[in-house]
């Protein structure tokens, strides 16, 4: 396999999503230069390489595959981390806080974002630097907003690529933010060490219609707002995810007192390093127990079968396929031939 890509003019059936993607990709690039680059932790390597990596040109795609190949070898790991919350909860201003907090403790900071929203809007709504004007401009930290998909699969994997990336140029926290619609917590929490739910005040006893499955997956609750006015509401919806917490199965891989839930202000920057310390302790005890490498071992597998199932359907999405799966209808629905036979043709026949 070449160790150039060339990206002259671009062929005539890339959409203008496609073209902006690409855009600041030079002409020609090595990706052996490219990798040795990120791994001193150069930036601009770094986002070039995501840059790669999203983009859905073919030889694009070769070529990420072949740098993060390249890059595994460097076995550098981060302590990721999964942040979920709706919208309005004080995400970005959390993460600006936390990154800052981070930063000063001479920790280098990568924010990522799942936003499944991305693809309906047209871009994304993580993708406002402006949301975190500091840590953007922080030299220990690298935000990234989240790539433009249209399938929440592909920016799963685009966001993964750029996770593992992010750990071989050297970052020590690798923050992985999310909206909380559908499955896109799901797809974080399988691409993280920790996950990490953040909930505002309620104003009743009710917990948000905060779902169970969401609970289940949060190594820590935290109830961000915690201040000013807020601050006696904080503390009862504290008090209900703690005793909601306390119901859930107890989990054999953690310590007796986690899930957790704790109280933060994000904007006056109050409880983080208590936070901080929390997900740092869970962290050296799952490493010390076992437990945190078997995770990323069970992760790497999950995401293993969801490329197999993501690469089958891709091979039943050409126009050939269609057609054959449209010819099998037909014979199906005339009585010709069974659904399970014609199934298994089609399928037999995938890849010819
Ligand atoms: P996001 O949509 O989850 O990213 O939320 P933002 O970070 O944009 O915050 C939404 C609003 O909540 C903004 O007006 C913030 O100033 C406010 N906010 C965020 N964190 C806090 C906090 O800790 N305390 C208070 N009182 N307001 C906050």
């Amino acid at each position: 396999m070449s160790l150039h890509w060339t990206f002259g003019a671009v062929p005539r059936h890339v959409g203008a999503r496609d073209q902006c993607e690409t855009d600041g990709l030079p002409d020609t690039m090595d990706i052996e230069t490219l990798s040795k680059k990120i791994l001193t932790g150069d930036r601009r390597a770094l986002s070039r390489a995501i840059t790669l990596i999203e983009s859905s040109r073919a030889d694009h795609r070769d070529q990420a595959v072949h740098l993060i190949e390249r890059l595994k070898d460097a076995q550098r790991q981060a302590i990721r981390i999964g942040l979920s919350g709706t919208p309005g909860v004080g995400k970005s201003t959390f993460i600006e806080s936390f990154g800052k907090m981070l930063t000063a403790q001479g920790l280098r900071v990568a924010v990522l974002a799942v936003d499944p929203s991305s693809a309906r809007s047209g871009g994304s709504i993580l993708g406002d630097k402006t949301r975190m004007e500091e840590l953007s401009r922080d030299p220990n930290a690298f935000i990234r907003p989240s790539p433009a998909q249209s399938h929440l699969g592909g920016v799963a994997r685009r966001t993964r690529e750029a996770v593992t990336v992010c750990e071989a140029a050297g970052f020590d926290v690798v923050l992985i933010e999310t909206v909380g619609v559908g499955q896109s917590e799901t797809v974080v929490a399988e691409m993280s060490d920790l996950f990490i739910l953040l909930i505002a005040p309620a104003g009743g006893d009710e917990l948000q219609g905060v779902k169970r499955g969401i609970m289940e997956i949060a190594d820590i609750i935290l109830i961000n707002k915690a201040d000013g006015d807020l601050k006696p509401a904080a503390t009862r919806t504290c008090s209900d995810y703690a005793g909601a917490l306390r119901l859930l199965r107890k989990r054999p891989q953690d310590p007796a007192d986690f899930p957790k839930a704790m109280m933060v202000s994000a904007l006056e920057r109050d409880g983080l390093q208590k936070a901080w310390d929390e997900m740092t302790a869970l962290t050296t005890w799952r490493r010390e127990n076992g437990h945190f490498d078997a995770r990323r071992e069970a992760q790497a597998r999950y995401w293993f079968q969801q490329e197999v199932r993501q690469g089958l359907m891709a091979q039943l999405d050409t126009p050939e396929a269609r057609a054959r799966m449209q010819d099998f209808a037909e014979k199906v629905a005339a009585g010709d031939i069974t659904p399970t036979v014609a199934a298994q043709e089609l399928l037999q026949g995938l890849g010819d």
